[in-house]
């Protein structure tokens, strides 16, 4: 089955196919560093993870940009009060998100741009704005974007333009604000007293450049004028991708985004996880409270990824108890001597719900309907979920049953000669004495067989 995806600027699910296959172009809305993500923002990272895995899956090769915002009003603010210079604040925070990255088996994009390294770009994507007549110089000395020029201005987030005509009274510099805001926003921001030592001296003069700008230049440099797909989380719609579109398309009078998509957000007692409202937890509180972090990754991915979703630490208590049972049952699977095949049949089943907008619940239903199914030999269903893996990203190829102790190799075989003597009550109590140390014994054909409780 043909990859199909949900396109937020049609509102449909539509056929993808690159511009240039077998390449596809991908840019993903990195974080702002300048705080240690919550665990709502790794929903939008596992997303474009899941994204990126599945086009590979499909045999695309995947050029995958993701930008870290390293200057904005947030880093400038946020470092200031740290008593740090902009680098060293944002690249300890870059820093902490590469590790939870890791932690969350996330591949790496192919590239992250820091936008305080693409400033001349966007420096020139700003003039060429202003010669165009898109943008005109605010009485403050800023640069503002004029969206009245801009006739589809709102075509993603579907804001009218009698909407926009009632309200677009004026222009922001803030980068941040809602819908029944939109306003000329600023490309370029002139210095002024709290940006402090953060400025750059440019042909538009002292300042620094706007957030949406950011994204524009960034991803254009690195992938071309025209992308296959853009991500983000939906609270990035408005106004930061409909600016991104607004201002590329204007510069290039290209398309600039084939696809954008959007995951939904992680609520929690149904608001928005934020750290303005403070109900947020981070991967780490996560781990602290003795979750395995995948946990987190196979919970997001038994919701679609376009739904809301309202997180409990009960629900990822579930999730952390099938990952277990998961992990125990790929482990069981006996297939040292032989090498298994995957089953084309699951496969095909598999390949058609992840390529249905990546509808990873069904998926998961795939991958326990195999572990289940008698008629299917051990060494085929572990081939299988291998390959479901390249997709999923459970890590269930580094599981690894660990060397049995001292302590438990010889109840084991205290168990043995007991049941060889056939003192059945001896070998119950040895075994009741191996399963308090986590282990489980299992009576075979070819003798006992020992395994860790996962
Ligand atoms: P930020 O660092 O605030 O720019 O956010 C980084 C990414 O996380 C963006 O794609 C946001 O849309 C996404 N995001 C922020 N909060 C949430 C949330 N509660 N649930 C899902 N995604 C979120
Ligand atoms: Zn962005």
């Amino acid at each position: 089955m043909a990859l199909e995806l949900y396109n937020t600027l049609t509102r449909t699910k539509e056929k993808f196919f690159p511009l240039n296959p077998p390449k596809v172009s991908l840019y993903t809305c990195g974080p702002t560093v300048y705080n240690i993500p919550h665990i709502g923002n790794y929903r939008a990272y596992i997303f474009a993870d899941i994204l990126r895995r599945t086009l590979a899956y499909n045999h695309y090769e995947v050029m995958h940009v993701m930008n870290l915002t390293d200057v904005d009003d947030k880093t400038i603010r946020d470092s200031q009060a740290a008593k740090k210079s902009l680098k060293e604040f944002t690249e300890l925070y870059t820093n902490e998100f590469f590790k939870d990255r890791d932690t969350l088996n996330i591949i790496p994009a192919v590239k992250y741009t820091k936008a305080t390294d693409y400033i001349s770009q966007m420096v020139a994507l700003t003039e060429t704005l202003l010669a165009k007549e898109y943008a005109y110089r605010g009485d403050d000395g800023s640069i503002y974007f004029n969206i009245k020029k801009d006739p589809s201005y709102g075509k993603l987030s579907n804001i009218t333009i009698e909407k926009l005509e009632d309200n677009a009274s004026g222009r922001i510099k803030k980068d941040e604000y809602d819908k029944e805001n939109a306003q000329d926003f600023a490309l370029w921001k002139m210095w002024d007293e709290a940006d402090g030592d953060v400025f750059w001296e440019t042909p538009l003069g002292k300042g620094r450049p706007g957030w949406h700008i950011e994204c524009s230049a960034m991803s254009m440099t690195t992938l071309g004028e025209t992308l296959d797909i853009h991500t983000g989380g939906m609270d990035n719609m408005f106004p930061h991708h409909e600016n991104e579109i607004a201002q590329s398309e204007c510069a290039t009078g290209k398309p600039f985004s084939r696809f954008f998509l959007h995951n939904g957000l992680l609520l929690v007692d149904g608001k928005k996880m934020s750290k303005s409202l403070g109900n947020f937890y981070s991967l780490r509180d996560l781990i602290d409270k003795g979750y395995d972090p995948l946990a987190y990754r196979l919970w997001l991915l038994t919701s679609h990824y376009r739904t809301l979703t309202n997180f409990s630490l009960e629900a990822l208590k579930g999730s952390e108890t099938a990952l277990k049972r998961l992990y125990r049952e790929f482990l069981a699977l006996d297939s040292q001597s032989t090498t298994g095949h995957i089953n084309e049949a699951y496969k095909e089943k598999f390949l058609a719900f992840i390529n249905d907008d990546l509808d990873t619940p069904r998926a998961l239903t795939v991958m326990w309907d195999i572990l289940k199914d008698t008629a299917v030999s051990d060494a085929d269903k572990k081939a299988t979920l291998l390959d479901f893996d390249k997709v999923l990203g459970l890590k269930l190829a580094d599981q690894k049953e660990e060397p049995l102790s001292e302590e438990v190799k010889t109840l084991a075989r205290r168990r043995k000669e007991a049941r060889i003597k056939k003192d059945f009550k001896e070998s119950d109590t040895l075994r009741k004495q191996i399963e308090e140390l986590g282990y489980e014994v299992k009576d075979t054909e070819d003798g006992q067989e020992i395994h860790a409780i996962l």
